[in-house]
């Protein structure tokens, strides 16, 4: 016997009784991003590996070290998506969506690849949802989609998790604080973790996020960006403070948040849980004003987050509602054709029915109702169809009863309330 073919390390399925779950958050993704007006956008898997590279940052450990780049058959340099916001913003310049309106609310959901070391919440394959406001300079843009996210949590029924807030202020104000870190941090140099210290030269601002406790303590010295900040990025900052309270939304501030993408400017966010151990942030997003511009479209300013899906699932509550079937038909005795019609007629009605399938025997098949979950099981029974009468039982107590056919749809919409 040849060897089975496994799935590749950190790629998983998901299995017919995990989807009910998946599903369940597709739906409220949908729900909510409709009902802040938001449209869809699917752009493909694979792009130019250098779209990657020019937005996300060669310097980054996603293009760096994680991205799954191949070149194809016509010696393209290819890359899966390890994200989907410089997708997004490809297709709006490609498509010169700006030319026919200023401002676009869109969201995305859909696999994401990268090459990590898979762990619990960490994954070669995963997915995210997430979404692009682009057009607004304005703190209310940023404060909608960040409401739009704290949507989306509560109606998941998550509600422990932090929002940690902070500011990178303008790409001038970057660079002119990465200055001062780097200058401090030359100072400590030898103190630094290994990692720390090869960042230093590549990707300075993320050992500000550095869990080593050297780094740690050694950042509790570093000059802070806040104190870098023109008059602007500190009214932008403030004003979207200002909003989130008068919404309600905690936030915490956390000047040690850069995140790991070259793109972002002025604010960034992180929503974190203690739940889910090392790999503690769920979602995160920010600013990024000069990306639009660097695919080559017009300066648009834009704002945009997104959620790890696989690590919200691990948030969710342990009963969520989900798709199982309704409604068994069971069959005693009577033709396979007498149950696909009363099948038919219960579907036609909006109702998630099933029949067997097997020729099994009526206490197997009740037995398969249960196991699927089933509210309601109809029995055609030999003697009871020859008068056009049905049993019906409920699944949950165990209560049997007879009814007329043409009176099948009370009782059924009674027992689902509905
Ligand atoms: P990032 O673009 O790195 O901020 O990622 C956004 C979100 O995607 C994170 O907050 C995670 O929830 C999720 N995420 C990123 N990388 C992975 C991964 N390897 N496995 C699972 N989820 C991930």
């Amino acid at each position: 016997m040849s060897a089975s073919i496994q799935a590749i390390r950190g790629m998983h399925d998901v299995l017919p009784e995990e989807s009910p779950r998946w599903q369940w958050v597709e739906r409220v993704f949908r729900e909510v991003s409709e009902r802040f007006g938001y449209e869809e956008i699917r752009p493909p898997l694979v792009e130019a590996a250098q779209l990657y590279v020019r937005s996300i940052g060669e310097s980054t450990d996603i293009v760096g070290k994680e991205m799954y780049v191949f070149t194809d058959r016509a010696g393209e340099e290819l890359a899966l998506r390890p994200e989907l916001t410089a997708g997004v913003v490809r297709a709006v310049v490609q498509h010169g969506l700006l030319a026919r309106r200023s401002l676009w609310r869109l969201w995305y959901y859909g696999a994401a690849f990268r090459y990590e070391r898979p762990q619990k919440g960490r994954y070669r394959q995963f997915h995210q949802y997430g979404v692009e406001c682009i057009g607004s300079p304005y703190p209310e843009s940023d404060a909608e989609v960040i409401l739009l996210a704290v949507a989306v949590l509560r109606e998941l029924g998550i509600a422990d998790y932090r929002l940690q807030l902070n500011t990178l202020g303008s790409p001038a104000v970057r660079q002119r604080y990465r200055t001062a870190l780097v200058a401090y941090l030359e100072s400590v140099r030898e103190k630094l973790s290994p990692e720390s210290q090869l960042r230093l030269e590549r990707n300075p601002l993320r050992i500000l996020d550095s869990k080593d406790e050297r780094d740690q303590a050694l950042l509790r010295s570093a000059p802070l960006l806040i104190e870098y900040l023109d008059a602007e990025s500190r009214e932008h900052f403030e004003a979207l403070c200002r909003m989130l309270q008068q919404q309600g939304v905690p936030f915490e501030l956390n000047p040690h948040l850069v995140r790991g993408l070259d793109y972002y400017t002025h604010t960034v966010f992180e929503f974190v849980s203690s739940r889910l151990g090392a790999q503690n942030a769920f979602g995160g997003g920010g600013r990024y004003d000069g990306l639009v511009e660097s695919f080559g479209g017009p300066p648009t300013p834009a704002v945009g987050f997104s959620f790890g899906v696989e690590r919200l699932l691990l948030l969710l509550p342990e009963r969520t509602p989900d798709g199982a079937v309704e409604i068994y038909v069971a069959r005693a005795e009577v033709e396979p054709e007498v149950a696909l019609s009363l099948l038919e007629e219960l579907r036609r009605a909006g109702y998630r029915a099933v029949g067997d399938l097997q020729r099994r025997s009526l206490k197997a098949q009740l037995r398969e109702a249960d196991r699927l979950g089933a509210r309601l099981a109809i029995i055609l029974g030999r003697t009871e169809w020859q008068q056009r009468r049905l049993v019906l039982r409920d699944l949950r107590n165990g209560q049997q009863w007879e009814c007329p056919v043409q009176e099948l749809g009370e009782h059924v919409r009674r027992i689902l309330q509905r």
